[in-house]
């Protein structure tokens, strides 16, 4: 099976999903991860153009670590839109590249707005790849595929319908989320907050709802045809 991981910011796959995607590593199926914004202005000392090259990096280093390719499509931060036609042919492009048979991305409720943005945009582009004459798809349609909502950052206002157990990978979920050391670190040093910690209490927390170590939770999203029988998730 391809599956096709769409955060939004390089950290993002990492928080809401890296144990998960290590797990269809280990299964067998190929996975692809996609930050869709450079992550340019998440910092307060550190330039734009100096720290979209470092957390492009840091994200390519993470998906090393689970042996998972890392793509960007390299939007500036807040200067994503769902309803922007760049963005969503951009989007449809990818999908009708990579070919997927699952995709799992943002939840359309989460906290700031390119997070959502992304989310509109995978489930708009989902559709539009695969319409063959629709000129973003390149003449190559993709089929369209279940997606999967990631747990909202700290899980709040979210009420997972599904979840992952990633006992056995919580360790590499979190060594791939301390690749992102321009954030991870300057956040414990500067701001005392300990992310690390964060993430995995939110997977603890997770875990004792569903009976295990460490989980990831899950929506699933109920349109037609992206509805199929079971799961798809490992
Ligand atoms: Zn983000």
């Amino acid at each position: 099976m391809k599956v096709l991981a769409i955060g939004c910011h390089p950290d993002d796959l990492e928080i809401g999903c890296a144990g998960t995607l290590a797990k269809y590593k280990k299964l067998g199926h190929e996975v692809t991860a996609v930050h869709v914004c450079n992550g340019n202005l998440g910092h307060v000392i550190i330039e734009p153009d100096e720290l979209r090259k470092i957390r492009i990096e840091e994200a390519r280093k993470a998906g090393s670590l689970a042996g998972i390719p890392v793509r960007t499509l390299d939007i500036g931060d807040l200067l994503v839109y769902g309803d922007k036609k760049e963005h969503r042919d951009k989007m449809t492009a990818l999908i009708a590249e990579e070919q997927p048979d699952v995709i799992i991305t943002h939840c359309p409720n989460d906290y700031m707005p390119d997070h959502n943005a992304v989310s509109q945009l995978v489930f708009d582009a989902s559709f539009a790849a695969s319409v063959p004459h629709y000129p973003a798809t390149g003449g190559k349609a993709a089929k369209v595929v279940p997606i999967y909502y990631m747990d909202t950052v700290g899980g709040v206002g979210t009420s997972p319908t599904e979840y992952v157990d990633i006992s056995e990978f919580i360790d590499l979920k979190l060594k791939m989320l301390n690749c992102h050391e321009s954030q991870i670190k300057w956040m414990l040093e500067h701001d005392h907050i300990d992310f690390t910690e964060f993430v995995k209490t939110c997977a603890a927390f997770r875990g004792l709802q569903c009976g295990v170590a460490y989980a990831e939770g899950f929506t699933k999203c109920t349109f037609w045809p992206k509805v199929v029988p079971g799961t798809l998730l490992p």
